[in-house]
């Protein structure tokens, strides 16, 4: 079994950013600048900012946070989006962007989605031709990824699992790529894997825990121990798919600042 390294993927993708955002610089381009609105204090989102912000800083860009408390009025936080969507969307929400990318074109592609293919690609993983099955069909990461995953690019032969779908087990037993994207922690157990099967694991929960300063650890959908035995390729949480969500924000900065989107 191969495991997965997103942290140090997403480091040789930071290097890559900083040296373009250098070139940019010398030629006296506009330096990248991402902005982020946070309402509130909600520790998971606190944290995914602040690491943001400092993403930022070691590739060269410029940040800015822009802080709510909860009691912010509809009007006054919606005022501030509007104003900041005046500069291009990166997180790839954005209906225009969704389309773009569902039928193709160059797009600003979500940023989870986006580093899944990254560490597909990077780690040389035979995917054409091979059955993906998605769990979830959120659309930040299920819906997405299993688009980018029928693309030409990957070829895979996909399917979309959810809470409806009937005989769950058998239908990710069948994977030779197995996408979880549930939130629910250890979901996915030995049983529901292929031998030699590719897992990726979304899955971020936290989960109270005496072990740690902050009383909680992140758990991933997949029960890692039991799984991680039966297949060929696994990603850890932590340190698999989350850091190469944050790398893939600062992609899209860059294209955004680069106008290789459209403008
Ligand atoms: P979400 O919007 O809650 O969607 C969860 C999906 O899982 C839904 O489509 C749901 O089905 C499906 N689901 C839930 N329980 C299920 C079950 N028992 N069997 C089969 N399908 C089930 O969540 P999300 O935003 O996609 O996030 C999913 C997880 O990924 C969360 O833990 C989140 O924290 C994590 N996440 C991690 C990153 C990262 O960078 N690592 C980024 C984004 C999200 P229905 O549609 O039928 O309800």
């Amino acid at each position: 079994m191969i495991l997965i390294d997103g942290k140090k993927i997403s480091a040789e993708i930071k290097s890559e950013i900083a040296e373009q955002v250098k070139g940019i610089k010398e030629r006296g381009g506009k330096t990248p600048h991402l902005s982020a609105v946070l309402v509130g204090h909600d520790g998971g989102s606190e944290t995914y900012v602040a690491f943001k912000i400092k993403d930022c800083q070691e590739v060269g860009f410029k940040s800015s946070l822009h802080r709510f408390e909860d009691d912010v009025t509809e009007a006054e936080l919606l005022s501030k989006v509007h104003e900041l969507n005046s500069d291009d969307d990166v997180d790839g929400f954005q209906p225009i962007n969704v389309g773009r990318m569902v039928i193709g074109l160059p797009s600003f592609i979500s940023a989870t989605p986006d580093g899944i293919i990254e560490l597909l690609n990077r780690y040389g993983i035979e995917t054409s031709g091979k059955n993906c099955v998605v769990v979830g069909r959120s659309n930040i990461v299920g819906r997405p990824m299993s688009v980018l995953m029928s693309q030409k690019a990957m070829n895979t032969t996909v399917t979309v699992a959810h809470s409806r779908t009937k005989n769950l087990k058998e239908v990710c037993a069948s994977a030779d790529i197995l996408i979880a994207a549930i939130g629910s922690p250890e979901f996915v157990k030995a049983d529901m894997v292929k031998e030699g099967a590719v897992v990726i694991d979304v899955g971020t929960t936290r989960v109270p825990s005496n072990e740690t300063k902050s009383g909680f650890r992140l758990k991933g959908d997949v029960k890692f121990d039991e799984v991680a035995e039966k297949c060929s390729y696994i990603t850890p949480v932590p340190g698999g798919v989350g850091p190469m969500t944050r790398v893939s924000l600062l992609k899209n900065t860059l294209l955004a600042a680069t106008k290789q989107i459209y403008s």
